[in-house]
């Protein structure tokens, strides 16, 4: 602990909270980022230094006490009963080994991961009712999202019927493949149209179209991962419960491997960081998951983030993105 403030440090805090909070809103709602992430996550985590040392300092309207943010959009309004999260990031070996040491000591042992991509997209939500898909949403600010059936519904990879009668929501992302990505962009500049900036914003602003046959041209995907509860599942793991999904008929990843321990964890990441630019869809990291969904259950989250999970982020690959580059000032 620092002990108490000094103005030049509220004032940095403030400046920070800020700043993020207007580069939140052009990415966020937008969906036209301004800076690259690497330069809001550089911003993010300063303020989370501050906040650390200072905790007098958090506000409650603070990015890192937030997920997303408001939904200022035509859509009608989701509320989410059971809130769709952000993630803890880390963004080295070391730090991914402090958290497996985390979980290690509040579990009081060791125990398995399931690593997945961490796809570039964005996160929804899927209702099924007794099997047949009454909505779909957005994230939006974790508790309420945008109502976005009718442009799901023309995305083929997701079921509007699941092989069981059951009611469930299911959570992952949609994102755009890089092709299609490339494909939108050749056309947008060729009628003069301004570009998006990554494949993430791209899906982004194509889900949120009023027009469900402009969503239907732009070739999204999903890959699903998650439920918001699991108790109409019978998987135990988080492994079994992409494999029941996909029974459901949910496209899922086909990537994901169990690690036993930290090497193992390295192993995967290193291996999809080299694979990264092979895959046919962006991804920007790594997200590593307690395997037991009783020990997800039990970990549980903090206002903003599962405290069962965590993302390595991958450094931006090069050439990636055509943001405006804007500098960084605080
Ligand atoms: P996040 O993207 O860092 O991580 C959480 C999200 O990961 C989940 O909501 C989910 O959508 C996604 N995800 C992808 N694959 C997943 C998987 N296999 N399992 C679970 N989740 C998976 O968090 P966020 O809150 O959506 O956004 C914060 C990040 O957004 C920042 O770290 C920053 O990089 C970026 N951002 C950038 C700007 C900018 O101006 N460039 C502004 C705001 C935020």
């Amino acid at each position: 602990m620092a002990g108490q403030a000094t103005e030049s440090i509220r004032q940095e805090a403030e400046t920070l909270r800020k700043q993020l909070q207007a580069w939140g809103i052009a990415y966020y709602t937008e969906d036209n980022p301004v800076v690259e992430d690497f330069t809001y996550d550089k911003a993010y985590q300063r303020l989370v230094e501050i906040e650390t040392n200072y905790p007098d300092l958090i506000t409650p309207d603070s990015p890192t006490q937030q997920v997303g943010d408001e939904v200022i959009s035509d859509f009608s309004k989701v509320t989410h009963e059971i809130p769709m999260l952000s993630m803890g990031d880390v963004f080295s070996e070391a730090e991914l080994a402090e958290f497996e040491n985390r979980i290690t000591n509040n579990v009081g042992g060791k125990v398995d991961y399931n690593c997945e991509l961490k796809i570039d997209g964005l996160a929804i939500s899927l209702r099924y009712e007794n099997g047949i898909l009454v909505q779909g949403s957005t994230r939006g600010n974790g508790s309420i999202g945008e109502d976005i059936t009718k442009n799901l519904k023309t995305i083929p990879s997701i079921p509007t019927k699941l092989k069981r009668p059951l009611n469930l929501d299911v959570r992952g992302e949609c994102y755009m493949p890089k092709e299609s990505f490339a494909k939108l962009n050749e056309t947008r500049e060729a009628n003069g149209e301004a570009v998006f900036a990554n494949p993430r914003n791209a899906a982004a602003g194509s889900l949120r179209q009023l027009d469900p046959k402009v969503t239907a041209s732009r070739k999204l995907s999903t890959f699903m991962y998650n439920v918001a509860s699991f108790d109409p599942l019978e998987s135990r793991t988080q492994a079994e419960m992409l494999e029941e999904l996909h029974d459901l008929g949910f496209t899922i990843n086909p990537t994901y491997r169990v690690a036993n321990n930290v090497a193992d964890i390295d192993a995967y990441v290193d291996e999809f960081q080299r694979k990264r630019s092979d895959l046919a869809y962006g991804i920007d990291g790594i997200v590593i998951k307690v395997n037991s969904l009783q020990l997800q259950r039990s970990l549980g989250a903090t206002v903003k983030v599962p405290r069962w999970a965590i993302a390595y982020k991958f450094p931006p690959e090069e050439a990636e993105t055509v943001v405006r580059n804007i500098e960084w000032t605080v």
